[in-house]
């Protein structure tokens, strides 16, 4: 919000606060990842907690906490596995169609769970059903369909059909799970396969690690917890159920305590009282340098050892700061979301691990491909999140390009390599190593990429519902020309005016590209509604009436962009107040707009209705698909191509304001 300059009784308690905001604290030592690493293992126990005793039904995903060993035979006894007969096999040799055999019948049937009387003697048998106990005396079962029942005026007998060997269709007691067998290691995650060992052993309870307590704490006076109205300077708290989710994920049990208020007396009680309550704490904001940087005054005075690290030489992550009080581990994060997750699963994650009794995760890496060059800090070792990505010679890792605030960075990523911190970039076209991330996911069978659109989230999810698994990277209209060019993906969305002849996106094409058109986005004039310099008025007018006002503030948007060309165009070489501000969407004009940030700007339709702003059309932007030819005939990209004319599809672009 903008708001006037206050009155001049006000400045001095305003100046102190700038001065304050404007001081900035050092770090107390700046040390690598490895040394912050050391440090703060050698003050920690990474043993597994002692076990507790849980029942089966609340035992899954839990670690078993000592080995398991069998107490009893499953099947507990040789057991038949078709229904038939129970006989001894040296009866049964020669036995054919043409040659039968016949075998007297035992007076008693075996059904499940009858322990048998009678032995099965030479040229005798037994009816038994699946399931049954193996008489004495035999030693293979006959199926009943190669038998024939012999009824008549002597003893009832089958004549046998078939020969059998020893052992044929039986199970032999043990043969599934030995008494005295180890059933299940320590350190088993527990599955409903091993929900099934253990019940089939008899165990009613089983031995779990017990669940490390993880408290999570979010601070910052911005945060609002989710759920509830976003007012203006907020912003939601993910960092708390990113943590606590991730918690869980390492095998702990989260506690949860919400956002606390950047004040050191507010802190300092939350964290005692999760101190007092949990095995770890892990706390996330306050930590960037200058006026909020509270969370590790507060933490200097909680106890000792206190604080082993606080700077670590790493992006994202610098501000992290590891501490122990008393035995208990306690950790403040970055409050920038990809940073927090970032240092979390590189710091915390592990411990959880340990603690909860599972075993270290081996990291799986892959090469790939860098294919731009990489700039990185010099001194700090720089973590880049990536995109994998397939191509013919080899995996091309694509920077996500979010920033340490972004919090789909990390969610979005497959893994993510290092720059060395001696090195101030990494080169166009190096090899990197690249640590991944989550489960290993199938490889895509489409790979989009350049600018996003609304819409396009509806021809994905068409593909999606074909089975298709589409991948969708975000890197603007000329990133996806580039990627195009160099064979990278297989479609990319472009909307990109020749200043020339003001057509969209036909410049681009090459022998090696195609296109395909996709929709067209009416661009217009973005305003407020009931602002009288535009709401009524023709663009030409409107136009007029903001240049005219002195007050007026205007969004721009980046150079390159279809949009940019256009709003040159309306401005004819003038160059009003709020020119310079160049964001990269329409997304970032309207919220400007909306917020009072400015007052005018060039937008999409769609996104002026989704930011409730007044509207002026100017002229349609093409938004059209770049094919790479030589992957035109994959059967993705024809589903692709399909699913754009398919008249479903249509309509539902068609309802977000777009003209297919
Ligand atoms: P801080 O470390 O408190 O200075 O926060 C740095 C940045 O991270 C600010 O932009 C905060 O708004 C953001 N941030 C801090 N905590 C959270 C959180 N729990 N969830 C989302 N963003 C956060
Ligand atoms: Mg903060």
């Amino acid at each position: 919000m903008i708001s006037k300059p206050k009155a001049k009784t006000a400045r001095a308690p305003i100046l102190d606060a700038v001065r304050r905001a404007a001081r900035q604290e050092q770090f107390l030592e700046v040390v690598s990842a490895a040394e912050a690493r050391r440090r703060f293992e050698a003050q920690i126990d990474r043993s597994a907690l002692p076990g507790e005793s849980l029942p089966l039904v609340a035992a899954l995903s839990r670690v078993i906490a000592a080995d398991v060993i069998a107490p009893v035979d499953a099947p507990p006894f040789d057991r038949a596995n078709v229904d038939g007969f129970a006989v001894r096999a040296a009866d049964t040799l020669g036995a054919s169609p043409g040659t039968p055999k016949r075998l007297l019948l035992n007076s008693e049937v075996i059904a499940c769970g009858i322990a048998p009387d009678l032995e099965v003697v030479p040229g005798a048998t037994t009816a038994i059903a699946t399931g049954g106990v193996i008489p004495r005396g035999a030693d293979a079962v006959v199926m009943i369909e190669h038998t024939e029942l012999v009824e008549g005026d002597a003893a009832p007998a089958i004549d046998l059909h078939r020969a059998v060997a020893s052992g044929q269709y039986i199970s032999y007691a043990g043969s599934d799970i030995a008494r005295g067998e180890t059933l299940l290691r320590r350190g088993t995650q527990i599955g409903s396969r091993e929900i099934g060992m253990l019940a089939a052993c008899g165990f009613a309870a089983i031995e779990a690690v017990r669940q490390p307590r993880v408290a999570v704490l979010s601070t910052g006076d911005e945060l609002v917890e989710p759920g509830k109205p976003l007012r203006p300077g907020g912003v939601y708290d993910s960092n708390g159920a990113i943590i606590a989710a991730a918690v869980a994920e390492a095998g702990g049990e989260a506690v949860p305590f919400g956002v606390v208020r950047d004040d050191e007396a507010a802190l300092e009680q939350a964290m005692r009282r999760a101190l007092s309550s949990c095995d770890m704490v892990v706390l996330s904001g306050g930590t960037s340098k200058g006026a909020g940087d509270l969370s590790h005054r507060v933490v200097s005075r909680l106890g000792s050892p206190g604080i082993l690290v606080h700077g670590v030489a790493l992006k994202p992550g610098k501000p992290l700061c590891l501490a122990v009080i008393g035995d208990k581990p306690l950790v403040v994060l970055p409050g920038f979301p990809t940073s927090a997750i970032f240092t979390f699963h590189s710091f915390v994650a592990p411990i959880i691990r340990a603690r909860a009794g599972l075993p270290v995760e081996a990291l799986r890496m892959v090469t790939a491909r860098v294919p731009m060059r990489i700039p990185s800090e010099l001194g700090r070792e720089e973590f880049v999140l990536v995109s994998l990505v397939a191509a013919d010679d080899g995996l091309i890792a694509f920077p996500t390009g979010k920033g340490s605030g972004a919090v789909t960075a990390f969610s979005q990523a497959d893994g993510f390599f290092a720059v060395d911190a001696l090195a101030s970039a990494l080169d166009a076209g190096s090899e990197a190593e690249v640590t991944l991330i989550g489960e290993s996911k199938r490889a895509p069978d489409l790979v989009i990429m350049g600018s996003h659109d609304v819409a396009l989230d509806v021809v994905v999810g068409a593909l999606a519902e074909r089975g298709l698994r589409v991948r969708t990277i975000a890197v603007g209209s000329l990133g996806g020309v580039n990627a195009a060019s160099r064979g990278e993906c297989d479609i990319a969305p472009v909307h990109l005016v020749d200043p020339a002849t003001g057509i969209y996106n036909n410049h681009l094409l090459t022998p090696d590209l195609a296109l395909i058109p996709g929709w067209r986005r009416m661009q217009g004039l973005v305003f407020r509604p009931g602002d009288a310099r535009f709401e009524g008025r023709s663009v030409e007018a409107a136009l007029q009436a903001a240049l005219a006002d002195p007050a007026g503030l205007m969004v721009n948007r980046n150079a390159g962009s279809g949009t940019r060309v256009l709003i040159d165009n309306l401005l004819r070489g003038a160059k009003p107040a709020g020119y310079a501000n160049q964001p990269r969407s329409h997304n970032a004009v309207a919220a400007a707009i909306a917020q009072h940030r400015a007052d005018w700007g060039v937008a999409i339709s769609p996104v002026a209705r989704l930011y409730g702003l007044g509207f002026l059309p100017v002229a349609p932007e093409h938004y059209d698909f770049l094919v790479v030819e030589a992957r035109r005939q994959r059967a993705a990209v024809q589903a692709f191509i399909e699913v754009l004319r398919d008249e479903a599809t249509r309509g539902r672009i068609r309802a977000l304001g777009m003209e297919p």
